[in-house]
């Protein structure tokens, strides 16, 4: 347990330094006095910080995790690369490497070869040298500033003439966008429930049965009957699809329900069904049938 409130400390230490940085109150500071103010930031954890168990793990889950290992690295002189998207895409210029540096392997590539360039004696300005040139000359989308560049006699992309190319990244996935319908099916005071698949979206969770809209016909082949009307629509995005979702509402005629499906009343919503926020949109229309739960 001390543990863990030691590593939150830590942590609340690192985003700290981390949000200083990223808006900026440290980062038109000369380098040694952004080391000195960083330093004393962090109160001398790092050893503290690298013995603690799931370290790693934790900080890739930050989302100033980058901006505070900058800051770790510059703060304590430490002989190890900080590999940001401005350290990827100037790297990438420079060697010609045409992999897609959206991936966790190009990541790791590039860290593995710069910590066994970066030297000894001034690891945190050569980890700032990188990051600044990436940030101030070797300019994303296309327009680096090439002729006031220091790397230029022996950049690959320069001399190759493959700046507009490189780096790679590969262009996001579409988000997916399914059109549902969602049946809040009553009997009493209770609404009938089903649960998701043990794998896969919201997997294993409570929902309000629903389908495809494309697809009709779902009451009769789960062999239910109720006179339905819409009763709102809502949306939810997951990170690889859009759910636009219309909800249709009534009571049905028997209280039987297929296999797995279970009726839960205002309580048994609260205490013992969390449906998933997806479904938050139709929450009101349900409330005002079965009471707020
Ligand atoms: S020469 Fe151009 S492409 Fe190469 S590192 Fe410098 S700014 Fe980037």
């Amino acid at each position: 347990m001390t543990v863990y409130l030691d590593m939150i400390f830590l942590l609340n230490c690192l985003t700290d330094a981390a949000a200083l940085y990223v808006t900026g109150r440290l980062s038109g500071l000369p380098l040694e006095r952004k080391r000195v103010l960083a330093a004393s930031l962090l109160g001398g954890t790092y050893g503290a910080l690298c013995a603690l168990p799931g370290w790693g793990a934790a900080a890739s889950l930050l989302p100033q995790a980058a901006a505070a290992a900058g800051l770790v690295r510059l703060a304590f002189g430490r002989r190890e690369a900080a590999v940001d998207g401005n350290v990827l895409r100037v790297t990438a210029r420079i060697t010609g490497d045409s992999s897609d540096i959206s991936t966790p392997a190009m990541k790791k590539k590039v860290t593995q070869a710069l910590t066994e360039v970066i030297p000894l004696d001034a690891p945190g300005d050569f980890n700032q040298a990188l990051m600044e040139l990436g940030a101030t000359v070797c300019l994303p989308n296309g327009a680096p500033l090439c002729e006031k560049c220091p790397a230029a006699g022996f950049c690959r992309a320069f001399q190759e003439g493959r700046t507009g190319e490189l780096p790679v990244k590969a262009a996001k996935k579409a988000r997916r966008v399914e059109e549902r319908t969602v049946y809040l099916l009553f009997w009493g005071d209770c609404v009938a429930l089903r649960r998701r698949p043990e794998r896969g979206l919201l997997a294993g969770l409570w929902e309000y049965p629903n389908e495809l809209s494309d697809e009709s016909g779902w009451l009769e082949r789960w062999g239910l009957s109720a006179a339905l009307e819409t009763a709102g629509r809502g949306k939810h995005i997951f990170s690889h699809i859009e759910w636009r979702m219309t909800a249709l509402a009534g009571e049905l005629e028997s209280p039987e329900l297929p296999e797995g499906w279970v009726w839960a009343d205002r309580r048994a919503l609260r205490d013992t069904y969390a449906v998933p926020n997806a479904f938050q949109s139709f929450a009101q229309r349900v409330a005002a049938r079965l009471g707020r739960f």
